[in-house]
């Protein structure tokens, strides 16, 4: 077993452009692959080899201004890149079977595989991945899906940034310098439990791939799915609506029971399309007992700062929102 510490740069084009192809591809493809970068690491977390590889685009072949800016990729270096079937063939062959890849940040491997989809390609070998940054909340200080920044984790551990970032190889290297520094197999554990408390997932109204967004948040919670949710081990319609749990960054959590199979949350997540609507990608999971204590201690917590508020506010003006 190794561990390959995985980055990716990505192409990106105009808007409408972007909505054009990918109605004709009928999948997201919200940006183009250009450089894959990878740091092996042996399983006692020395690192044992590097792979990078520019890749040619197909849909969005002109490089972005921005995107040129940033990660320092011309044109010419983009059109003399491998295509991504050959690049995935060479990368595979660096890899092996039983790899685990290692990510900062749960953007880049969807982003490779919405990639794959729209080449026609597959990667099962890619299946074992996990993001780090929640690895990296856990071995610290233990807050939970606070997405810091690769640059905040090694300026952590005092990791020098000795090399220009946004290049897929350095990013994937000071990512492997941070993954040295974190207890890996447990992490991976952890994730893995977490995978199989998961019963199912959906995204409603993701305007990328052609659906028409959600206009306010109103709307998202009015929709059939999230108002009659059905368990989805027996298809039963969930029952006991507890009460919903507002939390930073638009997720909204319910708890809900089954008849047959127990208590069950249902997560939303609502973000924006490129086009200013919402979409909401919705998780329905097992409710552990730790988990349902938690959720009833941020329920409490609220009461009671909402009736502190009211109480600070009575002689106030309320403002109706
Ligand atoms: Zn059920």
């Amino acid at each position: 077993m190794k561990y390959i510490v995985l980055d990716l740069e990505w192409n990106q084009t105009y808007h409408e452009k972007a909505l054009a192809v990918q109605r004709e591809l009928e999948s997201r493809l919200r940006g183009e692959v250009i450089q894959i970068g990878a740091v092996m690491l042996d399983e006692k977390k020395n690192i044992c080899g590097s792979f990078c590889v520019t890749v040619k685009p197909r849909f969005y072949k002109k490089i972005h201004r921005h995107v040129m800016r940033l990660t320092g990729i011309d044109q010419k270096q983009l059109d003399n890149g491998l295509p991504l079937r050959e690049a995935m063939d060479a990368f595979y062959r660096f890899c092996g079977d039983d790899a685990i890849f290692l990510t900062w940040g749960p953007d880049d491997i969807p982003m490779l595989c919405d990639n794959l989809r729209a080449n026609r390609l597959e990667a099962p070998w890619l299946s074992r991945n996990y993001d780090m940054q929640p690895m990296f909340n856990f071995d610290t200080d233990g807050a939970e899906r606070k997405q810091r920044s690769l640059e905040y984790a090694m300026d952590y551990f005092h990791i020098e940034q000795t090399l220009p970032a946004h290049d897929a190889l350095n990013d994937a290297y000071f990512t492997a310098l941070v993954a040295q520094r974190l207890h890996l197999a447990e992490g991976v554990r952890r994730a893995d439990e977490a995978k199989t408390d998961n019963l199912s997932l959906f995204v409603l109204g993701d305007a990328d791939s052609g659906e028409r967004g959600f206009s306010d948040i109103k709307s998202v919670f009015a929709a059939p799915q999230i108002v009659n949710p059905v368990c989805p081990l027996c298809g039963e319609p969930l029952e006991d609506a507890d009460k919903l749990l507002h939390s930073k960054g638009q997720r909204y959590l319910r708890l809900y029971r089954c008849k047959t199979d127990g208590e069950i949350f249902t997560e939303v997540r609502l973000t924006r399309n490129i086009n200013e609507t919402w979409r909401a990608r919705v998780t329905v999971y097992r409710a552990t007992e730790e988990k349902i204590t938690r959720y009833r201690d941020k329920l409490a917590l609220k009461k009671d700062f909402a009736k502190k508020n009211r109480r600070r506010n009575k002689k106030a003006p309320t403002i109706e929102e």
